[in-house]
């Protein structure tokens, strides 16, 4: 299957102006069998600098049904290292089906309270970790920091190779650590970068000084990367993780119009819902746009079944 291909605006999206658009979707969701989308690419060289420390740990942090912790427990469940994994929020007797596969990958799961988890590598359960393992390499949440965004700096680089021209790259944000990498590309034409969290304006700076440093480090010389890209926080559709009326209508309507491609719901459908409501009134300002899928189709099982399009294929079992 071809990584690129067309995206149909639903139904009662299409108008005249919607369709003098041209949208395209890169499948980094079909791309690794463990870690799909942006993740693997996120972890690459945090693997590689793990590996040369001789770590016998891996540690990482996230929610319960974080794509993140997903991906990287069953990208190790093969190698040599154990992954210690902090949890977010209690474990319950009842483990969410991301942690059931992750400790059937072998992932020993630490559960921290919100409160505690907050305070990150500072946190009590870290110490706790410390007091009875050696050699830990840690990950920050979403595996961020700078040697993230190298593997997605990579990965834009990568994409760009494989596409003909497009007038703009669209593109989800959680931590914003995959935007970083791709707006420091040389290759990546203008970038359109959608925040799946309420109130992030303060990422936007974020975003571009990461880009920044990671210019440097690789010898490329930019004063400013303003002009090149949009940064967008209001398609976040009531919060991290929550779903709006509006958006549920509009992925069944996806789904109808586009049957072979599969949005997950925390970032793509709302990047998606967002681009498609722009193109709508005719507001949107590039012709030919293509939009990276990052993965995170895992994600449905933390979902109701009302709200999901993709029956029986993800599904809570
Ligand atoms: C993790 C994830 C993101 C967020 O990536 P960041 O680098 O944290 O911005 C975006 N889309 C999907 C599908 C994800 O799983």
């Amino acid at each position: 299957m071809p990584l690129i291909q067309p995206i149909h605006l639903p139904e009662s999206f299409m108008n005249a102006r919607s369709q003098r658009y041209q949208l395209s979707i890169y499948r980094g969701d079909l791309e690794h069998c463990c870690a799909p989308g942006n993740k693997w690419h996120k972890l690459k060289y945090h693997l590689q600098e793990a590996s040369r420390q001789n770590a016998d740990y891996i540690a990482t942090f996230g929610g319960p049904f974080s794509n993140h912790l997903h991906a990287i427990a069953n990208v190790l469940h093969t190698s040599g290292q154990k992954l210690l994994a902090i949890v977010r929020g209690e474990l319950f007797m009842e483990l969410t089906p991301t942690l059931v596969d992750m400790v059937s990958w072998g992932a020993e799961l630490w559960p921290s309270s919100r409160q505690d988890y907050r305070l990150g590598l500072d946190s009590e359960v870290v110490k706790v970790i410390h007091s009875l393992y050696d050699n830990v390499y840690w990950i920050p949440e979403g595996g961020g920091g700078v040697i993230g965004s190298m593997g997605t700096r990579e990965w834009a680089n990568n994409i760009a190779r494989e596409t003909q021209t497009f007038d703009a790259w669209a593109i989800s944000a959680g931590t914003g650590v995959t935007a970083s990498g791709f707006l420091a590309a040389g290759s990546t034409p203008f970038l359109h970068i959608f925040s799946a969290l309420k109130g992030a304006k303060e990422q936007q700076r974020e975003i571009e000084e990461r880009a920044l440093l990671l210019q440097q480090q690789y010898g490329d010389h930019h004063k400013s990367l303003t002009d090149r890209f949009c940064f967008y926080t209001d398609a976040h559709e009531g919060g991290y993780a929550k779903q709006s009326q509006e958006l549920t209508q509009f992925l069944f309507e996806f789904s109808v119009a586009n049957p072979g491609v599969i949005l997950d719901p925390v970032y793509t459908a709302k990047s998606l819902f967002a681009i498609s409501k722009k193109m709508m009134t005719g507001l949107w300002p590039h012709q030919k746009t293509l939009f990276i899928h990052t993965g995170g189709i895992q994600g449905w099982r933390g979902y109701p079944d009302s709200v999901n399009p993709y029956l029986p294929l993800c599904s809570r079992k």
